[in-house]
């Protein structure tokens, strides 16, 4: 087996304040986790440290992107960690169900709350992650319902009739009632799993976040129509809706993930070179 194919080799990223380890290669498992926000961006695979992440954001549910779910949940149970919270998309909810009570059965344990533990998320809604940081949903085009994420962060910061007071100073103001701080909300992380490129498209808002998770499946030699085929994005679809819409790939850190089993690491850095070349010519 090549290295690259072996879903507990992550690879350690550090970038806008922010550390991951992440996995990715089509078919075979993806699963991004940021332990600072407590939660993993699908689950292809569950490592032990990913298991360690309450919440569990699916994109969707094919199985290189899901199944770690079902150890995830029992790993949790194992180890007494508070039970998993998994979202994904509302239209495989149900099914999704379906499967984790089928291993309760298979495996003859004592049923979870899983109604509880599992939560459908529709396009467009928000919901909490911690009391500073929300999620945005959003639609994802691909061959069945598929979910992009937005981790919005809320900062606050001195207004500028405070700064350079002494702690003291500003302890008494709030303390009198007074806002000694103007909030402001920062797009950090954006997880969009399988996609055609028509869904950077519709979001283009996707290359605000300072990170940014996009797929590109397939590189020069496959062609473009094989990949939308399937429901994915092509290496030079990319480069191409950057020399049109270079707002959508604006993010300053951007992750090129979910490449086909077919390639080696060789062949990947070598379109990624040249998609770079051919962008700073542009
Ligand atoms: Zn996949
Ligand atoms: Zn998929």
């Amino acid at each position: 087996m090549r290295r690259l194919h072996d879903p507990e080799r992550v690879i350690s990223l550090s970038f806008a304040g922010l550390e991951l380890s992440a996995f990715s290669i089509s078919g075979l498992a993806t699963y991004v986790v940021v332990p600072s926000f407590d939660a993993c961006f699908d689950l292809g695979h569950c490592s032990v440290k990913a298991s360690q992440q309450r919440h569990v954001l699916l994109s969707h549910v094919h199985q290189d992107h899901a199944l770690g779910v079902v150890r995830h949940l029992s790993l949790r149970a194992m180890t007494g960690a508070k039970p998993s919270r998994v979202f994904v998309p509302d239209e495989s909810r149900a099914g999704l169900l379906e499967v984790l009570r089928a291993h309760e059965r298979l495996e003859e344990r004592s049923p979870q709350d899983l109604e509880a533990m599992v939560k459908g998320v529709r396009a467009d809604e928000v919901f909490a992650l911690s009391p500073q940081r929300t999620v945005r949903a959003f639609d994802v085009v691909h061959r069945i319902a598929s979910r992009g994420y937005t981790v919005t962060e809320r900062r606050r910061k001195l207004l500028p009739a405070f700064e350079g007071l002494p702690g003291e100073a500003i302890r008494d103001a709030r303390a009198r009632g007074e806002e000694v701080y103007a909030h402001h909300e920062v797009d950090l992380f954006t997880y969009v799993g399988d996609s055609t490129i028509e869904t950077l498209e519709r979001h283009p808002e996707v290359g605000r976040s300072q990170v940014l998770f996009l797929e590109a499946t397939h590189l020069p030699g496959t062609s473009r129509e094989t990949s939308a085929k399937y429901g994915h994005t092509h290496l030079e679809e990319l480069a191409e809706l950057f020399a049109r819409r270079p707002e959508a790939l604006a993010s300053p850190h951007i992750v090129l993930k979910h490449f086909s089993m077919k390639y080696g690491r060789s062949e990947i850095l070598a379109a990624k070179a040249a998609l770079l070349t051919n962008s700073a010519r542009a």
